[in-house]
Formats: structure tokens, sequence, C-alpha cells
């Protein structure tokens, strides 16, 4: 039975995949930990074959590696459609933005969904430019929601035997919160979302404290799915 085992000896991905702990020290929404890991898969063409690797911060951010790994091995000659997607345990700062929006314009046939578990210092307005940017050039950026920790847990990561379906379940109100502020991030819109991390007790803290302009903006199912927040009575 597949729940009895692990990830299969067969599948060559398997030396690729990295360690349970590691997932969850790096996608832990709550966990804000320093480093960054990238898990991506690449799709070339019409073919059903899809390529995954993943990829940790050196002296480089993650996507640059990414983006010279990815142009040192492959020659985009004759030019062949390619989809890539990212799982990132942080969104890309403003200057991997600028990048990733140049290797975009240099290869037109690629294209790029970016699912992150957390977004990188959300408040400083560069960071908030870079995501609009990349967003406005055509990448798509979402939260990771349980079917992306699902999936990356079943094809990123050497879990034991018998673990298949236990992949980490975050509270969901952590992905709302995300989603309510990459929203904000999408609109221009100010910060509506505070982080903040108490030392002694390793607990992250999220507050919300939406203006008038959030409620005027962000669509309301937004704002109501974070159960955080009332609607004003003069909402329409
Ligand atoms: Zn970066």
């Amino acid at each position: 039975m597949a729940s009895d085992k692990g990830p299969s000896t067969a599948d060559a991905t398997l030396s690729r995949r990295i360690e349970p702990w590691e997932f969850e020290a790096f996608f832990n929404p709550g966990e804000l930990r320093k480093e960054a890991c990238l898990l991506y898969e690449v799709k070339w063409g019409r073919s059903h074959k899809t390529w995954r690797y993943s990829g940790k911060n050196t002296t480089k951010h993650v996507e640059i590696n990414f983006i010279e790994k990815f142009t040192s091995e492959r020659h985009f000659s004759p030019p062949v459609s390619c989809s890539i997607t990212w799982f990132l345990s942080w969104s890309p700062c403003w200057e991997c933005a600028r990048a990733v929006r140049e290797f975009l314009s240099q290869h037109p046939a690629v294209t790029l969904v970016i699912y992150v578990a957390r977004l990188f210092h959300h408040m400083d307005q560069q960071n908030r430019h870079g995501l609009r940017d990349l967003i406005n050039s055509g990448v798509t950026i979402q939260i990771m929601r349980l079917s992306e920790y699902e999936h990356c847990w079943r094809n990123f990561v050497n879990y034991p035997p018998g673990e298949e379906g236990h992949w980490p379940r975050y509270p969901l109100l952590w992905t709302k919160l995300y989603a309510l502020e990459l929203h904000c991030i999408i609109l221009s819109l100010p910060p509506c979302l505070t982080i903040s991390r108490r030392c002694q007790n390793q607990l992250t803290f999220f507050r919300l404290t939406p203006q008038n302009c959030h409620y005027q903006m962000i669509p309301p199912h937004i704002l109501l799915a974070t159960e955080l927040v009332q609607l004003p009575v003069t909402w329409r």
C-alpha cells in the first residue's frame, strides 16, 4: 500500500527532496526563519514531464541562484514554451523581483507562477513595489494554501514511510492574513497587517489594523474571511 511507504526509491527526484524538518522550518508561516527555500517545478512545451528541484540561499538569494542556474544550463533556441512554478518560503525582495522581471523579459516563452509562504519585509515600500511590478508584468503570485502544502509535501519532501498524508496544517488564519496583505500590496494600499516576534517565547504575533481605504478597496469577502474584521455599517 502506498501509505506504508515513503517516496518511491525509483523516484528520480528523491535525492533532490528536502527533509521534513527543513520543510517545516522553512515554510511555517509563523516561524519567520531568516534563510529562504525555493522548491520549483519546470515543464517544457507540451511535455507532461515535470522537473523538480529545490534551492536555498547561498551568498545570493534563491531567486538569483535559480536564474543563474537556469540560464546557464538551458539553451532557449529554438524557443519552446516553458512554465515554471515556484514555492517560496519568502516572497521575493525588490531586487530579486527586478531580476525576475529582467529574466522574463529576456525569455518571453517562460511563464512563472509563485506561491509564497510569507511576505518578506512587507512594510518596506520597495518590496511592495517589487511585488506589484512582478504581478503587473504577468507573474501570478499567491499565498500558499493547504493544497500547496500538501503538493509540496508529496513532491518535494522526503517524508517518512506511512506519513504521505502528514503534511503540516498551519492555522488557516495566517494564510488569510497574508492573502489580505497581498491584496493591499496589489491595490497600492498601505499595510494593514503587522507581524512581530517575541524573542523570549518565540511566538509570532499578527495584528490587523484596517483603515478606511482598506474597507473601501478590498473585496468584503477577503476582509471577512479573516474573521477578525467587522465591516462598518456604512459598507455597501
Ligand atoms: Zn531577494
